[in-house]
């Protein structure tokens, strides 16, 4: 079944267009990977499907709704859960009441999915009274994608949940991401970290200058010259 559906939608920041007639989709249980350089456009169209953002022309349906021009409020309880760019925690509270937060628009089960957040990033058990703001940046992202989970999403947009991280945990955050994929969150993400992207991304779409330039599997991207001489210093 296709849950997200971004067919032909331009959207733009006051009168400056960014995004041009650009379409994707995800079908359930996959990872697709939105690839593209700094200011391509990623963060914009992750915006225009989680709420902040209303597409000038296009649509965009979830499980065959038009959620276009939504409010993040409105397109939460609908099953989209948006991991931001820069983390966004709160940083006086505790790792518990950041976790608590994120299952604002769903109760119901909340102690059992703090115990699957616990289970995918143990380290915040360790740390569940800590206040977000002293954690590590490794700790800070892997709070923040666990925020998203506990509001038991659907489809989980994270958008560069590698930027900024040293190696050996950009390693565990992928991996911990392929793992909530394989227990039934199908998730869209964002990245310039194009080789791990595609290790653990069914497809992906490359956008340039606001435009979807190319989309294949993971196999057909990476082999990919566009790909590998834009992204990857082939
Ligand atoms: P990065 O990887 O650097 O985050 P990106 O691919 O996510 O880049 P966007 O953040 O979506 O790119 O930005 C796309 C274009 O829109 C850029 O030219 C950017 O300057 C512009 N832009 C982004 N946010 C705004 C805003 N609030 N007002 C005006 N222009 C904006």
């Amino acid at each position: 079944m296709t849950l997200l559906e971004v067919d032909g939608i331009d959207v733009a920041y006051g009168n400056v267009q960014v995004i041009w007639d650009a379409s994707l989709s995800v079908t359930e249980g996959e990872t697709v990977a939105l690839l593209g350089a700094n200011g391509a456009g990623k963060t914009t169209i992750l915006k225009t499907i989680c709420g902040p953002l209303t597409p000038t022309a296009g649509h965009v349906r979830f499980k065959g709704e038009e959620i276009g021009g939504l409010d993040q409020d409105e397109v939460v309880p609908k099953g989209i859960a948006h991991v931001p760019e820069g983390r966004e925690i709160f940083g006086d509270s505790t790792v518990k009441e950041n976790l608590r937060l994120g299952a604002y628009a769903n109760r119901d089960g909340m102690d059992e999915r703090m115990d699957r957040v616990f289970d995918i990033f143990p380290r915040l058990e360790e740390r569940t009274g800590q206040q977000a703001g002293t954690l590590s940046g490794g700790e800070q992202q892997m709070l923040a994608i666990g925020r998203g989970l506990m509001s038991d999403p659907d489809l989980l947009l994270l958008d560069e949940a590698s930027l900024g991280l040293a190696p050996v945990l950009v390693e565990d955050v992928f991996d911990a991401i392929q793992r909530i994929n394989e227990e039934g969150t199908t998730v869209l993400l964002v990245e310039q970290d194009v080789n791990h992207a595609l290790r653990i991304a069914d497809r992906g779409y490359v956008l340039e200058s606001g435009r979807i330039s190319l989309s294949g599997t993971a196999e057909e991207l990476a082999d990919d010259e566009r790909v590998t001489a834009s992204y990857l210093g082939g």
